[in-house]
């Protein structure tokens, strides 16, 4: 939504969001946004480095890092950042879910003896879905996708099918290029919300459901500010692919977050940095999905069909889209089967 050389463009007159950055490397920036409060936005344009959001948390006795990223090199990026602030030791690096933009960087964690964090199904999750990636050949893993551009019944299905083509070369690089490293702190549930001290700073992490059931988030209540993973990704099309997406959930946390103080300030899983407007602006989204979506389940369009006949509004044609089966089209399949659902009810 907004240039991607300006993380704060959204935030700018926010007094918490520094305009100078702390450190800046093309691929991410970390920014001062609050007290003791960091934030890592990537820019995907200038590399594969970090890929997603994160930050860190600094308090007086302690510092909590937020993301393990898509590589080594990035986790260790913010570990750097974090040294020119600070020396204080590290609790933890928590991993807001388990998909690998968030977490094949933890082998750096590992090396530093760094504890990480995460949802307990996290290491299961991490290993189900990327060590058959590392042991694939690469003709066998992306054939599938190149057979369904060639099937493609139209310009429109071929589009969606080159879109998932690329985006899962990209997963498949970076689930080869890294040793998987899996977190060695689960955070139980009946651990939740847990209360983090950092000395003059107190974070409390917490879980909703939505992106792919694994998801935690990092809350900063004397400060209003929240580090949501992809439960927020500002300025681009919820990510539906994960076998435990759940599109009510999500839009049930989505509205937790959007009841909270109309100063939060969301630093999201990816994207720029935000205020509620962005919470409010991928509830808008979702509510088309389910709109547009709903008009074709109740004509009788078949979910494989509607999936791809999804347009996208004049008004979110800058919202990115990542590609379209990792998006839009897990989201309507998911929408079709809640309501197929209700209707056997
Ligand atoms: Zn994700």
């Amino acid at each position: 939504m907004t240039d991607s050389a300006q993380p704060f463009a959204d935030v700018a007159d926010d007094a918490r969001v520094s305009e100078t950055p702390l450190v800046d490397k093309g691929f991410a920036s970390v920014r001062k946004i609050g007290n003791g409060l960091y934030a890592t936005i990537s820019d995907l344009s200038k590399g594969n480095t970090t890929v997603c959001n994160g930050g860190f948390l600094v308090g007086w006795d302690a510092a909590l890092l937020v993301e393990g990223f898509a590589t080594p090199a990035g986790a260790s990026f913010q570990m750097d950042a974090l040294r020119m602030v600070s020396q204080a030791p590290v609790k933890g690096a928590l991993n807001t879910h388990h998909h690998l933009d968030h977490s094949i960087g933890n082998a750096f964690h590992g090396t530093r003896g760094i504890e990480v964090w995460a949802h307990p199904a996290v290491a299961r999750r991490i290993v189900d879905s990327y060590t058959p990636l590392q042991g694939a050949d690469r003709a066998a893993a992306l054939g599938p996708f190149e057979k369904r551009m060639k099937d493609a019944k139209s310009e429109v299905e071929r589009a969606h099918a080159q879109s998932d083509l690329n985006a899962f070369t990209t997963v498949f690089e970076l689930a080869k290029a890294s040793v998987l490293t899996v977190p060695n702190r689960p955070l139980d549930s009946s651990e939740l919300p847990k209360k983090v001290e950092l000395g003059g700073l107190t974070a409390m992490i917490e879980s909703y459901p939505g992106h792919s059931g694994t998801d935690m988030v990092v809350c900063v209540p004397e400060q209003n500010v929240v580090y949501t993973g992809d439960l927020l990704v500002n300025g681009w099309y919820p990510a539906c692919l994960d076998e435990k997406t759940t599109v009510s959930g999500w839009r049930a946390t989505l509205k937790t977050f959007a009841s909270w103080d109309k100063d939060t300030l969301f630093v999201p899983g990816h994207g720029q940095l935000c205020g509620q407007h962005g919470i409010a602006a991928v509830r808008e989204v979702f509510d088309d999905i389910a709109e547009q979506a709903g008009k074709m389940f109740k004509a009788g369009v078949p979910a494989e069909e509607a999936q791809h006949r999804y347009v996208v509004p004049k008004k979110f044609k800058n919202f990115f889209v990542f590609s379209w089966g990792f998006t839009i089209g897990p989201a309507i399949t998911q929408l079709y089967a809640e309501w197929r659902e209700k209707k056997l009810e």
